[in-house]
């Protein structure tokens, strides 16, 4: 009878004993083909985080999330908190992407681009491996006693541990504060910087807690991400799977045993090497993080034992009961679809992004004035905020759009407005139209702002004026 589920998996995590503490894992080191694709790919990831830091353009900044200052540098481009609608844009199509992605392709992300799996599997893992050996070696030393040999490689390993978290730690707060302020941090007096070092050490030590001690237990139970698989997958989607049409019944190769066996020779490898302690026989679980470990030591017993690679292989539930290839579906493409018109609005939202922003309000409380010697003008009262959103000195002058009559007069400064680099100022003018002029009691009057020295138009926008009616 073909099975695929055993009585306990789904009564037990495993990475927990019968009576509720904590079953450490030691994973067996794996190798192969997806193993060595994953590290070039997580070489390639590594390398952007730790260099991008360092990358600047005409001097500032290529990335920088200051949600201290509230100034953010996405790939060379400025953006503050009046950009906040492109920043939710971007969150809404990141998770939306997130979502039709794993609906389509499981937990590709987990296994292959997640800074967790990459920093346990590729750094914290890969040094433990070196100081305590494989798997077995280091239970054997996790269960000795506390001899001198043991004291030394966990004392390096937590050292060097510590000093990872440093790094890692270091290089999320130059995205934040920038990689010169950084520097100052480190090279300047402690008693001026001792916020920041309490701020590094502190999350050094959490960082340092989680990828030492918690590790999986972040995928399995903590993880939003992790939590959602049981609403985004479904038959379709593709995970790493285990070929049980092929593989069951499942048992080690007997000479004499006449009994039909599958391909599975029962000899737990792919359990061995699982960073989350599952079995992938049991079929698709929550704790699986698609890590193709599995995969890549089930295809070197297939080979050893001269039979098609695969058996443990990225499918879908149903590839694998129906036995057809991965295609390409309708729902596939309605996904692809619905992604692209939602990176398109983005493309569109930043291509139309101006390099000054303003925002102008009628003052709040004041109707209007009729002012000139005949009380034949009109004036109404308005505040504005402008945003230099470049890394350049916008000059700036504000008039009443083509073809309205009017003018603008502004209050307490000269009617040229010099804006730093990413300055944000606020000031306050008048809008005055002859009442000749006025068509209605409340009309709008179009403002543009334009570059004094370029006489580039930088801004358009609209707003409404006050008028006795008539
Ligand atoms: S590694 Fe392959 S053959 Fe061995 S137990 Fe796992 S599925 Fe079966
Ligand atoms: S079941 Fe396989 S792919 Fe999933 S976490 Fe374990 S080893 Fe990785």
């Amino acid at each position: 009878m073909i099975t695929q589920e055993q009585p306990t998996f789904r009564e037990q995590l495993g990475v927990l004993e019968k009576t509720g503490k904590r079953h450490w894992i030691f994973p067996k080191k794996p190798q192969g083909f997806y193993t060595n694709l994953r590290k070039i790919f997580a070489f390639l990831l590594l390398a952007i985080l730790f260099g991008m830091p360092f990358i600047k353009i005409n001097g500032h900044p290529f990335f920088l999330l200051n949600f201290i200052e509230r100034k953010f540098i996405i790939f060379g481009q400025a953006f503050f908190p009046q950009d906040f609608f492109l920043l939710a844009l971007l969150l809404v199509s990141f998770v939306v992407f997130i979502a039709l992605f794993t609906v389509v392709f499981g937990r590709l992300f987990c296994g292959w681009a997640c800074p967790q799996t990459i920093f346990l599997e590729m750094v914290f893992r890969q040094v433990e491996y070196w100081i305590e050996g494989d798997a077995s070696a280091q239970k054997r030393l996790a269960e000795s006693s506390w001899t001198r040999e043991k004291i030394l490689k966990k004392t390096l390993k937590h050292a060097i541990f510590l000093m990872l978290s440093f790094v890692f730690i270091s290089t999320f707060a130059s995205y934040i504060v920038g990689i010169d302020r950084l520097k100052e941090i480190f090279t300047g007096s402690f008693s001026e910087n001792w916020v920041a070092w309490l701020v590094i050490g502190v999350f050094t030590g959490a960082f340092y807690a989680v990828f030492a001690f918690i590790r999986e237990i972040v995928c399995i139970v903590i993880c939003p991400y992790g939590r959602m698989q049981g609403v985004l997958l479904d038959s379709n989607s593709i995970v790493v799977a285990y070929d049980f049409v092929r593989g069951e019944p499942r048992g080690k190769m007997k000479k004499g045993d006449a009994t039909p066996k599958g391909d599975c020779i029962d000899c737990k490898l792919c359990v061995q090497v699982c960073p989350t302690g599952i079995d992938i026989r049991n079929g698709t679980q929550l704790e699986c993080v698609n890590c193709t470990a599995c995969i890549d030591a089930c295809d070197e017993v297939m080979e050893k034992i001269d039979k098609p690679k695969g058996l443990i292989r990225y499918d879908s539930m149903n590839g694998i009961k129906t036995g057809k290839k991965f295609r390409v579906t309708g729902r596939m493409i309605g996904y692809s679809v619905v992604l692209t018109i939602l990176l398109g609005i983005m493309a569109t939202a930043l291509a139309v992004r101006k390099d000054v922003q303003i925002n102008i309000m009628r003052t709040p409380g004041m109707l209007y004035q009729e002012v000139g010697t005949n009380k034949d003008t009109v004036s109404n009262l308005y505040n504005a905020t402008l945003v230099n959103k470049t890394f350049n000195t916008q000059k700036i002058r504000l008039e009443l759009a083509e073809g309205q009559i009017g003018k603008i007069q502004w209050v307490a400064t000269s009617q040229e407005l010099v804006l730093q680099p990413q300055e944000v100022r606020k000031i306050t003018f008048f809008v005055q139209i002859p009442k000749s002029s006025i068509t209605a009691s409340t009309m709008k009057v179009k403002i543009k702002a334009f570059n004094t020295e370029t006489q580039k138009t930088l801004y358009n926008t609209e707003t409404s004026f006050l008028a006795p009616a008539e």
